[in-house]
């Protein structure tokens, strides 16, 4: 059987959409999927690239790229948030397209996979730009938006004040209100409670899931999480609420480190306050790329993409790696972590909370009925587990890693549907 690393050359190795590709041929191949299908999975169904104007606030007219990228509908409307970066490409979408389609499946819930960016810098505009570019950037995907077609919702520097100007836009064009065009809305307009904490409370579940698992004590369980943004710091504030230690905290200005552990509630005021975790006086200030390879039982990556990869992945001394974050590890620092045993708790399951509770703002605002925050959290919490339980069950029984298992069990979902609608002529 071909290694994942015989699949990727290291130059390759942090390029997301080979990444993606990697472990999707090495799951097809472990499934025996028909040749057929791996084509149809292999590649998104449609890309829209749009370049469109914005009137700037000097009076200037300046361009932007802009990007949908719908992998899969197959098992209902695409799925899949929106980004604003500089850095953008069309194979960064292409992957994060695909991995929301096995994410979807893997929690089972009945949507594709999408993704979409503008190549922007969202720091050096003012919301008024960021506002006309939003809605302009809206209205050029509009034919292929809509809630039983593809429904966006935040990601990478956009919110629910960004998902507020899509669904206005949006209820525009269609000459009425429609909530259900977009996910991860302010509640008075169709939001759901508990979707902004909903993939920190996913990271929190994949956590406790593995401790049962493992057989490890929550008490005393070191913890140290890269990034705290919205992943990262409702994923800290929760662990520690719930009996886990938070030694560290990794940001992109700097690190912070108390092997006593840090109040994530004082953290998280202070990062309010100022603006950056830099000068907390409740830890040590470290460098943040010591920080992740210090001795800890979880380490959790929830910044950003290829994070653990061939150059730091011999030094990680984690126990656990819950992947908030989408993509943290390249495939070829997968297989050092499998030598090393670190037990992994993949993107695809460890993050798909907050997909999940995107499904239940797109159920309820459609029924027009909006749910109390517990159920949300209960309904969140079994799904997770669930699935969390499903993907053990297929590693074990397929004799795979957690990664490919949970490929393995999302691919073989989406192929079932693919063949059982059969292929339109
Ligand atoms: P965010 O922008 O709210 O937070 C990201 C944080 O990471 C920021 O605080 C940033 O300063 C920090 N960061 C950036 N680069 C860093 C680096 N090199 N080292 C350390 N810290 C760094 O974003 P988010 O919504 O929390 O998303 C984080 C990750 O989780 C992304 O990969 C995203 O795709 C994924 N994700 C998010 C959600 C969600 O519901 N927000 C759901 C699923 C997956």
């Amino acid at each position: 059987m071909a290694t994942l690393t015989s699949t990727v050359t290291l130059d390759r190795e942090i390029n997301p959409w080979e990444a993606q590709n990697a472990r999707f041929e090495f799951a097809a191949r472990k499934l025996n999927l028909d040749e057929g299908l791996w084509k149809v999975l292999s590649s998104p169904s449609r890309e829209v690239i749009v370049h469109f104007p914005v009137m700037m606030d000097n009076g200037k007219i300046d361009m932007f790229t802009g990007y949908r990228v719908q992998h899969s509908q197959a098992r209902g409307p695409a799925k899949g948030g929106i980004r604003y970066s500089p850095d953008i490409t069309l194979d960064e979408i292409r992957a994060l397209a695909s991995w929301m389609t096995w994410k979807c499946a893997v929690v089972n819930i009945p949507f594709g996979g999408a993704k979409g960016g503008v190549i922007c810098d969202p720091s050096k505009m003012s919301r008024g730009e960021l506002e006309r570019m939003t809605r302009r950037y809206t209205s050029e995907i509009i034919d292929f938006i809509g809630p039983e077609k593809d429904v966006p919702a935040p990601d990478m520097n956009t919110n629910e004040q960004t998902m507020a100007w899509i669904m206005d836009t949006y209820s525009m064009h269609m000459r009425q209100t429609v909530t259900s065009v977009v996910t991860g809305k302010p509640i008075n307009m169709g939001g759901s409670r508990g979707r902004t904490e909903a993939t920190g409370r996913g990271v929190m579940v994949a956590c406790n899931e593995s401790l049962r698992y493992l057989n490890m004590q929550r008490e005393g369980c070191r913890v140290i999480v890269q990034g705290f943004g919205n992943v990262g710091s409702n994923g800290a504030r929760l662990l520690m609420e719930n009996g886990y230690k938070i030694i560290g905290i990794a940001e992109k200005d700097g690190g912070l480190y108390n092997p006593n552990g840090i109040d994530i509630h004082q953290l998280t005021e202070f990062k309010y306050r100022n603006g950056t975790t830099l000068g907390f006086k409740g830890a040590e200030a470290t460098p943040s790329d010591e920080l992740i390879t210090q001795e800890c039982e979880i380490l959790v990556p929830a910044a950003m993409e290829n994070v653990i990869t061939s150059r730091n992945a011999e030094q990680l001394r984690a126990r656990i790696i819950v992947e908030g974050a989408n993509g943290p590890t390249t495939a070829v620092a997968d297989e050092i972590l499998a030598d090393k045993r670190i037990f992994v708790v993949p993107d695809i399951l460890a993050n798909s909370g907050g997909v999940t509770a995107s499904y239940f703002e797109w159920v309820q605002d459609r029924q027009g009925y909006f749910w109390p925050e517990s159920r949300v959290n209960e309904e969140l919490e079994t799904i997770l587990r669930a699935s969390f339980e499903d993907v053990l069950r297929y590693a074990e029984s397929h004799n795979v890693n957690n990664r490919i298992a949970a490929y393995m069990l999302a691919i073989d979902r989406v192929a079932f549907t693919i063949r059982q609608r059969g292929i339109y002529a």
